[in-house]
């Protein structure tokens, strides 16, 4: 027995090294991933970092730029619309902030985030009052900006007629939503976006900018192209510009409420440059 310790002593170092070097028990003897350093299930792929989710559905991750957390607007600034494009003001957002929700102040001016975004996941919640008046585009009308120029509509399209590419999750003139899932006035809607913004290269455009976008769970955009920035009544048309913008929410001269919004730069894939 006193001979086998040795023996033991070294098959239990042999293991803890071959776990040490193989700590996911993975594989070094199968085939590399096409364009990629891995081997199938290789053990030394770095992994991604940890992020904690929301306590409950809905609620920031770990990692979230919270932009609204049911407590005042310091996220946010005024912003106007130019010519061509939203621009930021230096002034305060001047919307109403009541019991952990804002609402806009019809002719008070949009406002946008402090902070810009390129790709992005982003969470809003949003509300109808529930005696919204008015009929079309002029029934509960806000919107969500991506980059400031890319509209996904708010409005009130639950049993309100306008049209197709301007009702509620409409990516505005140019793409109505899958289906119409709308909720009821005077309940909370959730717009769960994934944007991907555009690309120029020396001036040209190499990537369009997409959407994916879901209303209270339901799919109502699938990574679709965006035609260029959004416009009233006319063909959308690229120009270059910067690669990232503010979030903006448009101020249509109806009330409409938001609370719980929060946002994720998209990360990237850990692969070799091409
Ligand atoms: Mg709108």
């Amino acid at each position: 027995m006193r001979k086998l310790w040795p023996a033991l002593l070294a098959v239990a170092a042999g293991l803890a090294l071959i776990a040490q070097q193989n700590p996911d028990a993975g594989f070094t003897d199968t085939p590399l991933l096409p364009g990629l350093p891995y081997h199938v299930h290789d053990p030394y792929r770095p992994h991604p970092k940890v992020v904690r989710p929301g306590a409950l559905p809905g609620q920031p991750p770990s990692d979230a730029v919270v932009l609204f957390n049911g407590k005042g607007l310091s996220q946010w600034t005024a912003a106007k619309l130019g010519t061509a494009a939203y621009t930021v003001s230096a002034g305060p957002a001047r919307w109403k902030v009541g019991d952990g929700y804002f609402e806009v102040v019809p002719g008070s001016g949009d406002i946008a985030t402090k902070r810009k975004f390129g790709d992005v996941q982003l969470h809003v919640e949003w509300m109808e009052p529930p005696g919204v008046t008015g009929t079309s585009q002029g029934r509960g009308n806000s919107g969500v900006f991506l980059m400031g120029l890319y509209e996904i509509q708010v409005l009130d399209s639950y049993h309100s007629p306008t049209y197709a590419d301007g009702q509620a999750g409409a990516m505005y003139g140019q793409w109505p939503p899958l289906v119409n899932a709308v909720r009821k006035p005077g309940e909370w809607q959730t717009y769960d976006i994934v944007f991907e913004a555009p690309v120029f290269t020396e001036g040209r455009r190499t990537k369009s900018a997409s959407m994916t976008v879901f209303l209270n769970g339901v799919l109502l955009h699938n990574h679709k192209e965006e035609m260029g920035p959004t416009i009233y009544r006319q063909v959308p048309k690229y120009k270059p510009g910067p690669s990232e913008g503010p979030i903006i929410l448009q101020d249509h001269h109806n009330i409409v409420r938001y609370r719980n919004i929060w946002a994720r730069p998209v990360g990237q894939y850990d692969e070799p440059e091409k």
